[in-house]
């Protein structure tokens, strides 16, 4: 790795990849300053280590001293381009990097970007466990618990970098070139930070910006405006159209490409999967050429039922699609696939059931903050459900709800700071109580839960009225009703 003894670097936040990046451009030799604008409990626990190994910290303030005389500055995701620091710096002509472009000149392996407004971590997750489990060495990174920066220290052998890439951190892209590229979806989120619809996709597109052809993009079909015409493209079709990509057909989960096993860019040896070994998959089906023998036809592989695969619901079938092309792109062979698709059920918050109690079920679907990602938890769950939403509002239409609220919601309860606005758009269209806090509603269902009725937190809105993050809010709810109600395990 490239050596910054010499340089001097300022790190703007002290969150996960703050701390990730002082860490890794102190090991380089840089001099480092980190400043954070907030002094809360969990910035001031994550400086505290940083001056015994000769990182200078700064909290509370963005003071000019101590930001002056820096050769390049390193920026945390979620804070914005146009915060009067970054824009000052920038005047002086000092080079500001996004951690997750700047950490990115550091590997070495092949990058699979994942990006989208919902299901990043869901798919990101699959498929490094995937990879993973067909014995590749894969780090899961980016947006999710572990900052690039922090990867790259502790990771320095991996093969493959499965990436969890948020709009924000592709704002900041300059030199990051994925060898796939997932856009899993564009929907509404984030409206609060980007004028429209057309802003937030484009700051999604940048994610193939780097790519040539040589590399993959995997566009979901219903967001193919955003589609690069200079990348390989694969469309992920859920309307059974047998495109090029990912499809469903006769509930079997199908992946037409020409070769699964790219040639130069494969990881593995030829697999039963890959059309090069001499030995098709049964699943095999050739379109327009000859079965399994020739590279310049597309071929029909059928995965896997739908029936098997453990994620529930039609929104996590198209992020299987997108785990599943990806992985056969890396020519990882049909039964490690299918034998990982068909055992993970997910990760914590997400449509999460963590309790039973005399028939009716309890579901923290706390990461749920747009309003697309409550409609995909609607329809996931049977009637009656008792909805749960609310927190700090980020922009989104809630009365798109309105038509699955009426046969299916039992009863909606609302909170915090969004409460009264998601009461006032609804109230019309289902049962609705406006509540203060999560709290309270909980202590509100001691009377009203019954036996058969799913209780749903889907907030739809973010956490930071009330919490940290999604986690806290997810582990509260769970707490809070554990101790209300004598709840079993699931
Ligand atoms: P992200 O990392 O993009 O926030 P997650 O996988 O953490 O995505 O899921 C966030 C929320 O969105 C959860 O409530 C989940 O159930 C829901 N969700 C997951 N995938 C999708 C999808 N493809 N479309 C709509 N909602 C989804």
């Amino acid at each position: 790795m490239q050596s910054l003894i010499g340089k001097k670097a300022l790190v703007i936040g002290l969150g996960e990849s703050g701390l990730g990046a002082s860490l890794l451009l102190k090991s380089l030799g840089a001099s480092v300053r980190v400043t954070d604008s907030s002094c809360g409990e969990e910035v001031i626990h994550r400086a505290e280590k940083l001056p015994t190994v000769g990182v200078e910290v700064e909290l509370g303030i963005h003071s000019e001293n101590f930001c002056r005389e820096v050769d390049f500055a390193i920026l945390s995701p979620g804070i914005p381009l146009d915060m009067p620091l970054v824009k000052n710096l920038s005047a002086r002509g000092v080079p500001v990097l996004g951690e997750l472009e700047w950490a990115s000149q550091f590997l070495s392996g092949k990058i699979i970007a994942v990006t989208g407004s919902n299901g990043k971590s869901t798919t990101a997750t699959l498929i490094w466990k995937i990879l993973s489990d067909a014995g590749l060495k894969a780090t899961l990174a980016g947006n999710i618990g572990l900052s690039l920066s922090r990867a790259v220290l502790e990771n320095p052998l991996t093969e493959i970098w499965v990436l969890e890439v948020s709009s924000f951190q592709l704002e900041a892209i300059g030199n990051l070139k994925p060898w796939v590229s997932l856009l899993l979806n564009v929907t509404a989120n984030h409206l609060d930070r980007y004028p429209s619809m057309e802003a937030y996709g484009s700051a999604k597109a940048h994610i193939f910006r780097n790519q040539n052809e040589e590399d993959w993009a995997l566009v979901n079909r219903s967001c193919a405006s955003f589609a690069s015409s200079h990348v390989k493209t694969l469309f992920i079709n859920s309307k059974g159209v047998e495109e090029k990509g990912c499809f469903v057909k006769n509930r079997i989960l199908c992946v037409r490409m020409k070769s699964f096993n790219d040639g130069k860019n494969s990881l593995t040896p030829p697999t039963p999967l890959n059309i090069r070994g001499e030995q098709p998959s049964p699943y095999l089906r050739g379109v327009g050429g000859v079965k399994g023998t020739s590279l310049s036809h597309d071929y029909i592989h059928e995965i896997m039922p739908v029936e098997d695969i453990a994620l529930p619901g039609k929104h996590n079938l198209e992020n299987v699609m997108f785990a599943v092309t990806a992985a056969s792109l890396c020519g990882i062979s049909l039964e490690t696939i299918r034998r990982t698709v068909s055992s993970f059920s997910g990760l914590e918050h997400r449509q999460e059931i963590f309790a039973k109690w005399e028939g009716a079920r309890w579901v923290n679907d706390s990461k749920a903050t747009s309003v697309d990602a409550v409609r995909s938890a609607l329809e996931v769950f049977p009637k009656p459900i008792l909805w749960l939403a609310g927190g700090r509002f980020k922009g989104g239409d809630f009365e798109l709800l309105k038509p699955l609220l009426s046969g299916k919601v039992k009863k909606a309860y609302f909170y915090g700071e969004a409460g009264p606005l998601i009461y006032e758009k609804l109230k019309d269209a289902c049962k609705s109580l406006l509540c203060s806090s999560l709290k309270d509603v909980v202590h509100v269902l001691r009377e009203q839960v019954s036996p058969q009725d799913t209780v749903l937190l889907s907030p739809g809105c973010s956490s930071f009225d009330q919490f940290k993050n999604f986690e806290e809010r997810g582990r509260y709810f769970k707490d809070q009703v554990r101790s209300a109600f004598e709840l079993s395990r699931v």
